[in-house]
């Protein structure tokens, strides 16, 4: 399978050849080989040598549009609708306020537009941070299945806020359906894409989608604490008003004026000055993209995880994990998440015996499949030591 996989050389462009078989690239994705020169020349060229120079001549002061159009081809989204700056709790703010202004600012229907659908089982930040949304702007927040979603969205609905693939299961949402419900009932939705970007086909456009956030430190391989990026529709942005309007996303920033006048287009999403070393770590990042098409990421993707799935059956005694991550491939992202007694002893076991997953409480073990770099070979080591694990800790777990 290695042999024949047509991304089987794109592993070179990753420092990955340790003796480790790392599947943690859903949480952090690996170091790329281009990464450490391009910093060492950003550090010691454009700010040890231009210094304040580099704002206009390195490109400095457009990187978080530059860099967000990049982004914007592997989510599927024409230029200038995305931006990169701060942090996805960040940009989930963002996101869900000015939404709700736009869901409020269309003609009254016959109820009040007063409530936020939340994906239940979303990563916990999204929901924090909605809550807190909800209660800013009068309304209330209301914790919806993900799968439920498309048939609660109704007239009193302002925005739903959703996981496209959920962080803990790897069960893949409907986009499309959800979208089109969402606008069915005059509602907004806001996407998370932390867990899909990079490893799936999203089509923001495609599917008209309104509000999207995700991190780049998951599939695309950013660095840890790499800035998060925002998108908003074209047709939309008109009608973004950010609750954090920075001077940043002035008009005209260096007027220094004391009235805010936003800047159009997805500039409209920044705040203050951009954390220009990590967003240049994460633009040298994504030169690994180069000749990738998303949709043959997504083919190894369900290539790997079905591997896996076959290998677990093989090498793991009967019964002792158990999938939680769906089996159809219309609903599965790019991780497989495996219920087990003692999982977080399990997973120190592995990660002892070079196998990096990692755990979430109280039993799950995550693996996560990053196509650019993880080999069929890594997989079935993968599934093999588990299966040696699972048999000596068998009765002491
Ligand atoms: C990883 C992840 C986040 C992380 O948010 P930060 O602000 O970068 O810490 C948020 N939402 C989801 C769904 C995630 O998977």
């Amino acid at each position: 399978m290695d042999v024949v996989d047509p991304l089987a050389a794109i592993r070179e462009r990753f420092a990955v050849d340790d003796g480790v078989t790392y599947l943690d690239g859903n949480s952090l994705g690996a170091l790329p080989r281009g990464v450490p020169g391009r910093m060492a020349e950003v550090i010691e060229r454009e700010w040890g040598a231009l210094r304040i120079r580099s704002w206009e001549e390195s490109g400095w002061w457009t990187a978080p549009e530059r860099i967000g159009d990049r982004i914007a081809t592997l989510i599927g989204a024409g230029p200038g609708q995305v931006v990169v700056g701060d942090s996805t709790s960040v940009n989930v703010f963002k996101a869900v306020v000015a939404a709700v202004r736009i869901a409020r600012s269309r003609a009254p229907g016959t109820v009040p537009r007063e409530e936020v659908l939340v994906d239940a089982s979303t990563f916990p930040t999204d929901g924090y941070i909605a809550e807190s949304a909800a209660r800013m702007t009068g309304t209330r927040i209301r914790a919806v299945a993900p799968g439920a979603m498309a048939a609660e969205i109704g007239p009193r609905t302002a925005v739903a806020l959703v996981n496209h693939v959920d962080y803990r299961s790897g069960r893949l949402h409907d986009l499309p359906g959800t979208t089109a419900a969402a606008h069915a009932a005059g509602a907004l939705v806001v996407w998370d894409l932390c867990h899909s970007a990079g490893a799936l086909p999203v089509g923001l456009d495609a599917h008209a989608a309104d509000f999207a956030v995700g991190c780049t430190y998951k599939y695309l391989n950013g660095g840890p604490g790499a800035p998060a990026y925002l998108y908003v529709r074209r047709e939309l942005q008109p009608l973004f008003d950010s609750p954090l309007p920075g001077w940043n996303s002035h008009a005209d920033p260096f007027s220094m004026a004391a009235s805010y006048a936003p800047a159009d287009g997805a500039v409209r999403g920044r705040v203050g000055t951009p954390d220009i070393l990590s967003m240049l770590a994460l633009e040298a990042a994504l030169e690994v993209w180069e000749g990738v098409s998303i949709e043959a990421v997504r083919e190894k993707s369900l290539a790997l995880t079905d591997f896996f799935l076959e290998c677990v059956e093989h090498h793991v005694p009967p019964g002792a994990v158990e999938s939680v991550t769906p089996a159809a491939h219309a609903e599965r992202g790019s991780q497989v998440a495996l219920r087990c007694r003692g999982a977080g002893e399990v997973m120190r076991e592995l990660t002892a015996r070079g196998v990096v997953g990692d755990y979430r409480r109280p039993d799950v073990l995550r693996f996560g499949f990053t196509p650019l770099y993880t080999s069929f070979a890594d997989v079935e080591r993968a599934a093999r030591v588990l299966g040696q694990v699972l048999t000596t800790a068998d009765g002491r777990l």
